[in-house]
């Protein structure tokens, strides 16, 4: 059996199994979605938004790109805020780094990646501005780590700056924007930061 098979046979499997558990669970979902959660995650394959919060299909809205960054002129990820927080009026935008993220390294390191270079760019400035307090930790894994902590915070100082977002705190008290970062080595999410509005004025030194 080739390996892609394998994903149509469990997920034959899967179907039947929440059929059983509960006979309306794909009308109802086929009839609405109304998450209550956004969620801006990284590409890698072992941060999956569902399973590590333990929410079923219908639960989060997601949106998920290498380093889970929000940049003012992607439009992919601009579309899928504005979908979120205007259509389907999510109360909480989470975006959700990891601990030891290959594109945070990349960002990192004296070499060229190709295209990634062009998309990784706002993290190699991020790591600039900040090299001081990154490279004065003596190990490799914690340099990346605190980059990774500072990029959570980045994007979602970034989300709060978008036209979205702004529009729909200045008339509503949503949604909350919240930093994350997911532990590979243990499974757990480490709140970084929380915007809840009103948000007055985005201050940079949050922690
Ligand atoms: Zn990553």
């Amino acid at each position: 059996m080739h390996s892609f098979e394998k994903l149509l046979l469990e997920n034959k499997a899967w179907a039947a199994e929440r059929v059983q558990d509960d006979p309306t669970f794909f009308k109802r979902l086929e009839n609405i979605q109304k998450p209550e959660f956004l969620w801006i995650g990284c590409s890698d394959s072992r941060v999956p938004a569902n399973e590590i919060t333990n929410t079923l299909p219908g639960e989060i809205f997601v949106h998920r790109n290498i380093a889970n960054l929000v940049v003012e002129d992607d439009v992919n990820c601009l579309s899928v805020l504005e979908y979120a927080v205007v259509h389907l009026k999510v109360k909480h935008v989470i975006v959700c780094g990891h601990y030891g993220c290959g594109g945070v390294k990349a960002a990192m390191m004296d070499q060229s990646f190709g295209i990634i270079d062009k998309w990784i760019v706002g993290i190699k400035e991020l790591y600039n501005e900040n090299r001081e307090e990154i490279d004065a930790l003596e190990n490799e894994t914690d340099r990346v780590n605190l980059l990774v902590e500072h990029n959570v915070r980045k994007q979602a100082l970034n989300l709060a700056k978008t036209l979205t977002i702004q529009k729909t705190w200045a008339r509503e008290e949503r949604p909350t924007i919240h930093g994350w970062v997911y532990g590979l080595k243990d499974g757990l999410i480490k709140q970084v930061l929380t915007l809840a509005p009103p948000v007055k004025k985005l201050n940079y030194q949050i922690v």
